[in-house]
């Protein structure tokens, strides 16, 4: 007799053995738009088994070819952003100070900046590569310096110029793309530059946000804040395999909202993804064959 405790589908080796460990964060207090990202990381484990543990991409197995640890969700106050981000910034730097990958599964983009901070007193040298529609660079949202479209700016604080790297951008206000031109590396529409960018970062930290709303809306319409003109799924699932090569030291895939796809097609998106990366940064010492 086994209890009853759901992880991501495949996700259940001992925390001591665990390469990667992945936590749900369901909070959705300061989006701009539609609320319900908080249902996300729940929706993402439960639906998970409707998927293959087995990856045909890679030829890699969730079970057999990696050590994933699902640590389940965090408890968070509604509310109340600067107590949830110290719990998150507490939550990465344990798992980091473990000598494991810090993986969050969220809740809204604005939880971003608390696993980026926790690393960046780790490794002074970070970079984030962000896939995103938004750029989420304004200094505040109606007041809000902790609002969801203002979390890479929250990173530039903590990292200061040529640290981010922003790609799928398509949104935002005039502002913020003439500020990036100064401060970020900001691709507009998809993932031209990825491979130069890669090829920089080649051996340096990086953290590797993915706010889901980069998809194209008819991938992937289960979000608060959609925008027209995406990516698709094998566009994303091509630029994940880009950075296999990259030295990741922490990760996080945000802003599923499930209800508003009541077709469950977001949140197996969702999932399939995340298997993907998932068996791209697990055991990263094995060769990963490029199929
Ligand atoms: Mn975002
Ligand atoms: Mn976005």
């Amino acid at each position: 007799m086994n209890k009853n405790i759901e992880t991501f589908i495949g996700c259940d080796k001992p925390y001591e053995e665990a390469d990667i460990v992945l936590w749900g964060a369901p909070f959705d207090s300061t989006t701009s738009f539609r609320p319900g990202a908080r249902f996300g990381s729940s929706a993402i484990r439960h639906e998970s088994f409707g998927i293959e543990t087995y990856s045909p991409y890679l030829d890699r197995d969730l079970i057999e070819d990696s050590r994933v640890f699902d640590a389940g969700d965090l408890e968070l106050n509604f509310g109340d952003s600067p107590a949830v981000l110290a719990r998150v910034e507490a939550m990465t730097a344990k798992i980091a100070e473990a000598g494991k990958i810090p993986f969050m599964i969220g809740g809204e983009h604005s939880l971003t900046s608390a696993p980026v901070k926790a690393l960046a007193w780790r490794y002074p040298e970070l970079s984030v590569i962000h896939f995103d529609a938004h750029t989420d660079l304004r200094e505040d949202y109606l007041g809000n310096v902790w609002s969801h479209a203002s979390v890479i700016r929250r990173c530039w604080d903590l990292l200061g110029d040529d640290r981010i790297h922003s790609f799928g951008i398509r949104s935002g206000e005039r502002a913020e793309f003439y500020w990036a031109r100064e401060h970020i590396n900001l691709h507009k529409f998809g993932f031209d530059g990825l491979a130069e960018t890669v090829a920089d970062l080649t051996g340096k930290p990086v953290y590797f946000t993915l706010d889901l709303d980069v998809l194209d809306p008819s991938v992937f319409p289960g979000t608060g804040t959609p925008e027209a003109g995406g990516v698709s799924f094998e566009e994303l699932r091509q630029a994940v395999l880009q950075l296999a090569t990259l030295n990741i030291v922490g990760l996080d895939v945000m802003e599923l909202s499930p209800h508003y796809d009541q077709s469950g097609t977001s949140t197996a998106v969702a999932c399939k993804i995340i298997r993907e990366i998932l068996l791209t940064f697990s055991a990263s010492n094995d060769k990963i064959f490029f199929k």
